[in-house]
């Protein structure tokens, strides 16, 4: 009520006493006064309290007089009264002792406990108020009475000393009782213990028979009383607390009799306190088991309290459980004196654990997204949890309508017979597992499946107690059964062949019926076998490497093209696609096969027809290559005539004549230059002309071609600059006259078809495919693109009428690209009208091990076989051009595939026909190449990678020369004489 404001200083003691030296604290509070401190300080007149010094001890030292601190190190605060007395009185009576400086009386008692000092010299009311917190004893060694006061610094504000004592001399005469109730505050019940405000008088008059040696004894009497005055008032006090405690308290004599018992213990059993006073313990408790277990605990317990668990008997009959705090007296001899107990009714909280334990169990259920049911047969009565009438539809009140008319009643009338026969075995058999899946009435009246499983708990004596269970709604499951078994059933049906093989053994697992008719085979059978048992041309290494894509996960199905064998031995071309389905747990191979004979027949009947247009074609060229022939032979008689007109000096012509003869000679010149040409494309056509193969140096080729074309050029004022000749040389096998044919043939189009002063160019060098390309580029008219797709066909000219033209016949380039072609190359260009053109060709590097050039020594002599072989050359080198990633190259190992097959069928009539000897071991051969040609033929167009590629033309190349050398060439001297037989069986494609 002054307004002030206070700031709290917290320190040491000594250092507090120096910060009031300097004025930096305006009030000390609680220092003691001495004459000497009122030398150095300011005090109140008024004291707070009366205060002493207490020495106590470590537990195991013995003080009981002052005597026995004779020689013991005792811890004390530095700059205290209590400290300096203390020392005063070892003196005065001739002692020794060794101090401990400690800056707290908290420090004192904690140099006690730790083992810094055996005894500490403390304010008694420091000590009243927290000794407890530390482990130490206090001692009968009280002295130095002293009056505790407020004080300020020399020289301070007079007017706050001087407002304490007001205060205080208010509190004193109880005009204002504001201190007394503070002070009880802050000591509490200790309170009795300190002495009153108005003893401090006489404490002080004791203080002077204290300091006095003879007083000690007089003193020491005092203290003992003083001490059993205040056991009283503990005691007084410990009753006032029994009887204000909320939770029970007994108190028992030795033999269990209750001597004290709190009034709440009312509460907890129902007895009136009276009633429990006097009566023995055991009365109470509803086991004497647990009873005897509470006395052998607490005596176990050897004073420290122990907590119990026990079911005692309330009044009104029930039990009740208590958790009890229990510990046993002894009296001061030591003999158990009974048990104390303080005690709380858990039967609550028990209940409430067990509750929460059941419902844990069923959340544990719950949470397995099913819904729960929880029959306790004994009392009848059916817990479903919230999910359960949930999912049916129902809401509470509804669903308990229904357990009203049992659950039975929404069972699908045609299952409730079943139903009730489960119920009552589940009730009846202990080892009966209750598992069923029945459909349910839901609260819209539509039915649903659900799948239920429970378990019913049997007691000792065998009956019925309770079951629990569950429900899954299972109806998507079961329209999904429907409808697999639908599928399946169409499945069955289909004609397509559907097989399934497991992808560890391979075996089969399922086929269809389509399968199991078409190859003749049935479950128990195709059980035993795989794949590659009814794929004739197929190993397991070939067949691995097939569905490798699937496994790894690479691609999502495979396709190829096979036969399969039926029991009987024969067999049927399909298309197969295979699959691998993991949906499942266990994965499983799906490979559906579809019967192609339809299709291959209509192939083969293509691919006839194919080749005998190329036959008929060739006969064209043929014919034409005898026709030049013939033609020749008279041009020629006519040109030999008109020169010898022309040059004869004998019969000389005349002016007219000579003219008219001189134009017979350049047309007929021209007539057989074109004559020669259509012979060389005819015979080209025809691949009569057998190629000779040598190792060329293409670098003198080209200077070859450059010199034999430089008249022309320069005559149009053309430059020609040859960038190979001069070049790193460069090695090829190929036939050398062919080579410069077609060279020059492109040399002459770029200065043909140049303008004056243009230039031409020639490149060359290596390819990374294996190739050689020789590129001619010119600064000529170019090509339209309207042109570029007839370029190289026989007899075509650009813009021009055949018959006016005078540059060419168009035959240049269709010949050089048939000669490049059989030469295992290829030709191209690229052009632009009036920029220029660039035309090209590649010949196969020395050493191009994927390319077959046809020679003479490839030949065999029968001619259809010849000609099958060329075209398979001719597809190798295709195949030689392509890179794995190209459009085409999937379909030109098909057509490989296709070709090997036609090839090889014919081969088979015909030998037959020629009676070659061990015919079924070739058909097998001819059988697993085709097979095998067409499984790396489906993995090079499902991986479309290098090496897949690489692999396939090998085995394709290296496989078909090898063939021609061992069964064209042993076919021909057993096929010499059977032309018509042989000419008759191939033309009859049945
Ligand atoms: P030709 O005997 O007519 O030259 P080719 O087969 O050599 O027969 O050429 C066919 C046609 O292609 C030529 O008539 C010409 O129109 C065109 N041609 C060929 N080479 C070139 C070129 N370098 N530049 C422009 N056009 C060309």
């Amino acid at each position: 009520d002054r307004n002030w404001r206070l700031d709290f200083v917290t320190d040491s003691f000594p250092a507090l006493l120096e910060k009031l030296d300097r004025q930096e604290i305006d009030v000390l509070v609680g220092i003691a006064y001495s004459d000497e401190r009122a030398q150095r300080f300011e005090f109140t007149a008024q004291t707070l309290v009366s205060n002493w010094g207490v020495l106590y001890r470590q537990p195991g030292v013995v003080i009981d007089s002052i005597t026995d601190i004779d020689d013991i190190r005792v811890a004390v605060v530095t700059g205290t009264i209590h400290a300096q007395e203390l020392l005063d009185l070892v003196g005065r009576f001739g002692l020794s002792i060794e101090t401990v400086e400690t800056v707290s009386y908290r420090d004192a008692l904690a140099a006690v406990e730790d083992g810094r000092a055996e005894a500490a010299a403390v304010s008694r009311l420091y000590g009243l108020l927290y000794s407890p917190g530390f482990r130490v004893t206090e001692t009968a060694i009280v002295y130095n009475p002293v009056e505790v006061r407020f004080a300020g610094p020399k020289g301070g504000d007079p007017r706050f000393l001087d407002a304490i004592d007001t205060y205080l001399a208010a509190g004193k005469t109880g005009a204002d009782p504001r201190l007394q109730t503070h002070l009880a505050e802050v000591f509490g019940s200790q309170r009795g213990a300190a002495v009153p405000l108005w003893l401090y008088g006489i404490i002080g008059g004791v203080a002077v028979l204290f300091s006095l040696a003879a007083g000690i004894a007089f003193l020491l009497k005092r203290e003992v009383a003083r001490q059993t005055a205040s056991l009283e008032a503990s005691e007084r006090e410990f009753r006032e607390i029994i009887e204000k405690m909320p939770d029970p308290f007994y108190r028992t004599d030795a033999t269990g009799r209750v001597i004290l018992a709190s009034p709440s213990c009312h509460d907890l059993l129902g007895y009136r306190r009276e009633e429990i006073v006097g009566r023995n313990l055991a009365d109470f408790y509803v086991s004497p088991e647990q009873r005897s277990k509470l006395v052998e605990a607490v005596l176990a317990g050897n004073g420290k309290p122990v907590m119990i668990e026990a079911d005692l008997r309330h009044k009104a009959g029930h039990t009740v459980t208590l958790a009890t705090r229990a510990f046993a007296r002894f009296d001061a001899d030591g003999n158990f004196a009974g048990i104390e107990g303080i005690t709380r009714d858990i039967s609550d909280r028990i209940a409430a654990e067990q509750a929460l334990r059941e419902s844990e169990e069923r959340f544990q259920l719950a949470v397995r997204q099913a819904a729960i049911w929880d029959w306790d047969i004994t009392a009848d009565k059916l817990y479903c949890s919230p999910y359960l009438w949930e999912m049916l539809g129902y809401s509470e009140e509804e669903f308990a309508e229904v357990l009203r008319n049992t659950i039975c009643s929404i069972v699908h009338p045609d299952e409730q017979d079943v139903f009730m026969a489960e119920i009552a075995a589940m009730k009846t058999d202990p080892d009966y597992r209750y598992h069923n899946e029945h459909r349910y009435r839901l609260r819209d009246g539509s039915y649903r499946w659900f799948e239920s499983r429970g378990h019913c708990v049997f007691d000792a004596a065998g009956n019925p107690v309770r079951t629990v269970g569950m429900m899954i709604d299972i109806d998507h499951r079961k329209q999904a059964e429907a409808a697999t078994m639908r599928l399946g059933r169409i499945l069955e049906r289909s004609f397509n062949e559907i097989l399934l093989f497991d992808p560890d053994s391979l075996r089969f697992v399922a086929a269809n019926e389509g399968a199991r008719e078409n190859l003749g085979y049935d479950v128990e059978e195709l059980a035993d076998m795989t794949p590659v048992d009814i794929h004739p041309e197929m190993t397991g290494a070939s067949f691995a490497a097939l569905i490798a894509p699937l496994r790894d996960g690479r691609r999502s199905s495979v396709s190829y093209e096979a036969s399969l064998q039926r029991r009987d031995g024969t067999e049927y071309p399909v298309d197969v696609r295979v699959e691998l389905i993991r949906e499942s747990d266990r994965p499983v191979f799906v490979a559906i096969a579809t019967d192609i004979t339809d299709r291959r027949a209509k192939d083969r009947q293509l691919l006839q027809a194919v080749k005998t247009a190329e036959e008929a074609n060739k006969a064209k060229s043929e014919f034409l290559a005898s026709m030049s022939h013939e033609l020749r032979t008279p041009l020629n008689a006519i040109l030999g005539f008109a020169q010898m007109m022309d040059l004869d000096r004998r019969e000389p012509l005349g002016p007219i004549q000579r003219d008219s003869i001189h134009s017979i000679l350049k047309g007929g010149s021209h007539l057989l230059e074109l004559v020669n040409d259509i012979l060389d494309l005819a015979r080209i056509e025809a691949e009569q002309v057998p190629h000779t193969i040598e190792r060329v140096t293409v670098n003198d080729i080209v200077r070859e071609c450059v010199d034999l074309v430089h008249t022309l050029a320069d005559r149009r004022n053309i430059a020609i600059s040859d960038r190979v000749s001069a070049g790193d040389p460069l090695e090829i096998d190929t036939d050398r006259l062919r080579f410069k044919q077609c060279l020059l043939n492109l040399l002459s189009n770029a200065i043909k078809y140049n303008l004056e002063g243009g230039s031409v160019e020639i490149d060359g060098g290596a390819m990374p495919n294996g190739f050689l390309r020789i590129s001619v580029r010119d600064t000529g008219i170019g090509i339209p693109p309207a042109e570029h797709a007839g370029i190289f066909r026989m007899f075509h000219r650009v813009g021009a009428n055949p018959m006016l033209s005078r540059e060419g016949a168009g035959i240049g380039l269709s010949v050089t690209r048939m000669l490049i072609e059989q030469l295992a190359g290829q030709t191209g260009f690229t052009s632009e009208a009036g920029t220029g053109s660039t035309f090209w060709f590649e010949l196969p590097l020395a050493g191009n091990s994927d390319v077959l050039i046809w020679t003479e020594e490839l030949r065999t002599g029968i001619d259809p076989f010849d000609r099958d072989n060329q075209a398979m050359a001719g597809i190798v080198n295709r195949l030689a051009q392509l890179s794995a990633d190209d459009v085409e190259t999937p379909s030109v190992a098909g057509e490989a595939v296709e070709h090997a097959r036609y090839c090889l069928e014919r081969l088979e009539v015909v030998m037959e026909v020629c009676a070659f000897p061990d015919m079924e071991g070739w058909r097998l051969r001819f059988r697993h190449f085709t097979g095998e040609l067409s499984t790396e033929a489906a993995i090079l167009s499902e991986r479309r990678d290098a090496e897949s590629l690489v692999r396939y033309r090998r085995f394709l190349r290296s496989w078909w020369v090898d063939h021609i050398a061992a069964v064209d060439a042993g076919l021909a001297p057993l096929a010499r004489g059977r032309d018509r037989e042989i000419r008759r069986v191939l033309s009859n494609p049945d």
